[in-house]
């Protein structure tokens, strides 16, 4: 549970953590301005639990509510940077969580749509992100290996849990030209990116290896 009604605040010492990570990010290679300035603008605190305020600003992932996991921020600058997105373009996220991706998105200027499978996150997100004033175009909850039809091109598509295979309807829903982001593997994942060069040609490149909790076939 996020406990908003009592941290809601940002203080000189999270922002000051905050610039560090940002530093941590850039030695790491994460080069995207755009990135670098929403994780320094953002109080990833805020979407943790209290118990893990003190850790909200190292380089780690964190436990979130039903068992799932806040990614790590390098992670996130990552995965973000490989979108390659600009301000306006439409990104739908696979796996909202703590919606702490889906804010950068947004504070990138994208308009986002992201599906949850817990509906206990779901809840929980969908309540906390406006407060913050974070407004998606949609949070859907279902299953993410459908993708989300109805709203469908997009520019991008990130997939923030790890995919023992490649999901086709993800692929059918990306633009020419866009990009599909996502970790594949069952126990560790290699960071991939699909780019759809044609209606029919999707140009596969391979990122190194990362770990994400699993992405779920839907339970209902
Ligand atoms: N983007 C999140 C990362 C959360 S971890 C953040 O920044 O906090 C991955 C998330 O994917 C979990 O919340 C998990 O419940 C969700 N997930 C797993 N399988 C899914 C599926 N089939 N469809 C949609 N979401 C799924």
């Amino acid at each position: 549970m996020f406990p908003y009604f009592v941290t809601m605040k940002d203080t000189p010492k999270h922002q000051g953590l905050r610039k560090k990570l940002v530093q941590t990010l850039e030695r790491k290679g994460i080069a995207n301005p755009e990135v670098l300035k929403a994780i320094g603008y953002i109080p990833r605190h805020l979407f943790m639990d209290s118990g893990f305020l003190d850790h909200a600003y190292v380089d780690k992932a964190f436990p979130i509510a039903a068992d799932q996991t806040i990614s790590q921020p390098y992670t996130v600058a990552r995965q973000t940077e490989l979108l390659d997105l600009k301000r306006g373009d439409t990104v739908l996220e696979i796996g909202t969580g703590s919606g702490y991706q889906t804010a950068v998105l947004l504070e990138m200027g994208m308009q986002v749509y992201s599906i949850e499978r817990q509906h206990e996150l779901f809840k929980i997100t969908k309540r906390f992100l406006p407060k913050l004033g974070y407004r998606a175009k949609k949070l859907v909850f279902g299953d993410g290996y459908k993708g989300l039809p109805e709203t469908a091109p997009y520019d991008g598509i990130i997939v923030t849990a790890g995919a023992p295979y490649v999901p086709k309807p993800l692929l059918a829903q990306l633009k020419v030209g866009g990009k599909l982001v996502i970790p594949v593997g069952e126990h560790s994942q290699i960071m991939t990116v699909f780019n759809r060069a044609s209606p029919t040609n999707f140009e596969k490149e391979e990122f190194g290896e990362f770990r994400f909790v699993p992405l779920l076939e839907d339970k209902n």
